[in-house]
């Protein structure tokens, strides 16, 4: 019998990519999202990548018991993946309560939900911001969280904790909830098929749609925010995780759940490289292998943002048999193929 996993969030950038690989390791998928933050585009191109017509795809607001509640009785969900949330940290500081609000009762409904028809597996797309600024690099599972520095890191945190604390509390019940929480460090890049990738609405918050944008003429100068780091190059070293590498450690995580060979009732994994690379060196290696110049300038440093952090992902590479393949080279040709097939070029 195929299991059916249910992708909350699962038109957007990681959930359309995580679909797509889930389907060609022979799950069935139900892709659900509010299409709040994105249009068909995602769903489309799993569609289109894995040549099928037939993947599901119910319009759901999880933040409506009664639209998720539907969700869970219309389908027999095996395993659920949770990422239909905000995630623009700037915002989140705006708009507080908008981000508790969408992103905590998004999951509790998702939570009750599955428990009440016996969905036994969540597994919860969590965030190295749950590390703050490290003490110690590179990060392994063990290292300590840090208070959030923006309600967007908090949500994550307490999503994280509401996780732990339903397993713990149904564990050996009928809604028994086994949890799964993978902590991603720097998702970029695009499916090599270019037709799925980032689509950021309004002016791009992460550095590398910022890097595609200019590159395609949308933005006038990238600004690269601090070069007074104490980094070898003065700019913040982070773990750039290609997407589609990631998208293969929900299947490995996914599978390790259906297959019953959890060792915890909730498990943690850092999805990370394990290689540092700095914002310029970042820069040079897109025009390098894109053969262009950037525009870009030093600017000041952005608030809140940490010196250095990258993964440990042993665990992950050990107990998920997982390992990030892709170069950064590779991820970033994927990302600008997709910029370019955005613009029609
Ligand atoms: N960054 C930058 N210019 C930008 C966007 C980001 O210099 O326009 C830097 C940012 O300061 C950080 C790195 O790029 O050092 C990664 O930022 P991003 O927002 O992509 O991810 P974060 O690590 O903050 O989650």
């Amino acid at each position: 019998m195929k299991k059916t996993v249910l992708v909350s969030g699962g038109a957007g950038f990681i959930g359309s990519h995580v679909s797509v690989e889930l389907i060609q390791a022979g799950y069935d998928v139900v892709v659900a999202d509010n299409l709040s933050n994105c249009d068909m585009t995602g769903y489309e191109g799993v569609c289109k990548i894995t040549g099928r017509d037939d993947i599901p795809f119910v319009k759901t607001d999880f933040c409506s018991e009664e639209q998720t509640e539907a969700l869970f009785s219309a389908y027999k969900i095996d395993a659920v993946i949770h990422f239909a949330a905000f995630k623009a940290v700037g915002e989140s500081v705006a708009k507080p309560v908008m981000y508790y609000k969408n992103n905590l009762s998004s999951f509790l409904n998702v939570l009750e939900a599955a428990s009440a028809h016996g969905c036994h597996n969540v597994l919860f797309s969590s965030s190295a911001t749950v590390y703050g600024e490290p003490d110690k690099v590179p990060v392994t599972e063990e290292s300590p969280r840090k208070p959030a520095t923006s309600p967007y890191g908090n949500t994550k945190q307490m999503c994280e904790d509401i996780l732990n604390d339903t397993v713990r509390a149904t564990a050996g019940t009928e809604g028994e909830i086994k949890g799964i929480l993978l902590r991603y460090f720097n998702p970029i890049g695009a499916h090599p098929s270019a037709l799925i990738g980032e689509l950021p609405r309004g002016i791009p918050n992460n550095l590398v749609p910022f890097i595609t944008q200019t590159a395609i003429g949308r933005r006038e100068c990238l600004s690269i925010f601090g070069n007074d780091y104490p980094t070898p190059d003065g700019t913040c070293l982070r773990d750039y995780i290609d997407i589609v590498d990631l998208a293969k450690a929900h299947v490995c995580a996914v599978a390790r759940m259906l297959d019953g060979k959890m060792d915890k009732p909730c498990e943690v994994f850092n999805i990370g490289t394990g290689r540092p690379v700095s914002v310029l060196e970042l820069v040079n290696s897109f025009e390098k292998v894109n053969h262009l110049k950037l525009n870009y300038k030093f600017a000041p440093r952005r608030d809140g943002d940490v010196t250095a952090i990258w993964a440990d992902p042993t665990l992950a590479n050990k107990v998920l048999g997982w390992k990030a393949e892709r170069s950064v080279d590779e991820t970033l040709a994927a990302a600008w193929a997709w910029e370019k097939h955005l613009a029609g070029k």
